[in-house]
């Protein structure tokens, strides 16, 4: 069976996805968004830090990205997972879950990063709610609270000065071994940061909102808020399942312009950086659809000329 072939496929539809089709429908490139609407903010209420969008819900600002795209009719959206990606530059094949076929000129992964399980007890019923990965996204709302930030060793070193920026009043539960040196220790003593290294027995909340953080020691920390590292894992195997380099990280490795180490293929967003912000995301999908848009109106004019 034939399928028409598209300019670009884009896998994943958050704020990295929407951004680079807005970029690329504007530009009159026929575009496929697929996505399986499974991000990994889906457990938080508000999304904070986007110009004109300060304390919309993700699905609000989904929802309004798309209506906005309407207006767009060469863009096309498809609700399903994509399950394999073959082919190469000017000729890729991507197939869904639900037996769908999109075929495309090129390739965009926007497909973010997922959180590997939360092993401590209580803590996904707090995540998004009152325990949160980023300050950035969520210390406005925790200013000057109580808090408990779950993390150990150098990070923590690089966390602790970051939150007191927001509350000086917070304790650090290690949940195990704090792995740090005296001199960090004494360094955290000195900024009246207390530190747990008692494993965590469970995190009491009602209605998400949490209350206290209980050791296996019996030591109870009342507390309004928590900040923790999450553990992530890549938003999917596809980059890497194409020959796209990815960083121990699983993070996709990508020029200034989204560009992959596979020609044709491009990652932005979440799953191409370090930087967990939506208004990063979009600006970086925003950057790739410039680059494939420029890439193809090139291929075009020498296929014409
Ligand atoms: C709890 C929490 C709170 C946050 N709060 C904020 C905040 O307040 N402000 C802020 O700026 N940022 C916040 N962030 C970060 C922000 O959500 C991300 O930086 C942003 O969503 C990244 O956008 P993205 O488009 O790269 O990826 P995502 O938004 O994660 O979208 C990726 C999409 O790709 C889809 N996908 C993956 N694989 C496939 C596949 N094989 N087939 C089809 N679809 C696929 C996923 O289902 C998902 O819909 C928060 C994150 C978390 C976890």
């Amino acid at each position: 069976m034939d399928h028409e072939l598209l300019d670009a496929a884009i896998i994943g539809g958050g704020p990295a996805g929407l951004s680079a089709a807005l970029v690329l429908g504007r530009a009159r490139k026929r575009v496929a968004v697929i996505d399986e609407g499974r991000p990994r903010n889906a457990v938080t209420r508000e999304t904070h830090g986007f110009l004109t969008r300060d304390g919309v819900s993700p699905g609000e600002f989904r929802r309004l990205a798309k209506e906005q795209l309407e207006a767009y009719p060469s863009v096309t959206f498809v609700a399903d997972a994509v399950v394999s990606v073959a082919g190469e530059d000017g000729r890729f094949q991507v197939a869904t879950a639900q037996g769908a076929t999109v075929v495309s000129r090129k390739l965009l992964f926007a497909v973010g990063m997922k959180d590997r399980p939360l092993d401590i007890p209580g803590l996904a019923d707090v995540y998004g709610k009152s325990a949160f990965v980023c300050p950035y996204c969520d210390g406005w709302e925790l200013r000057d609270e109580s808090l408990v930030v779950i993390n150990r060793g150098h990070e923590l070193m690089h966390f602790a000065p970051l939150i007191s920026g927001w509350t000086k009043r917070f304790a650090v539960c290690a949940n195990g071994p704090d792995e740090l040196t005296d001199a960090q220790r004494e360094e955290l003593r000195r900024h009246g940061v207390p530190v747990h290294e008692s494993p965590i027995r469970s995190i009491d909340s009602s209605d998400g909102i949490v209350r206290q953080v209980v050791l296996e020691d019996g030591t109870a920390i009342p507390c309004r808020g928590i900040f923790f590292k999450p553990e992530l894992t890549t938003g999917s195997d596809l980059p890497r399942a194409i020959g796209c380099e990815v960083t121990e990280a699983g993070t996709v490795v990508v020029d200034g312009f989204g560009k992959t180490t596979v020609p044709g293929v491009y990652s932005a967003g979440d799953a191409a950086s370090r930087m967990h912000q939506a208004i990063a995301a979009a600006s970086a999908g925003s950057m790739a659809a410039a680059a494939m848009n420029n890439e193809l109106n090139l291929e075009a004019w020498s296929r014409n000329g």
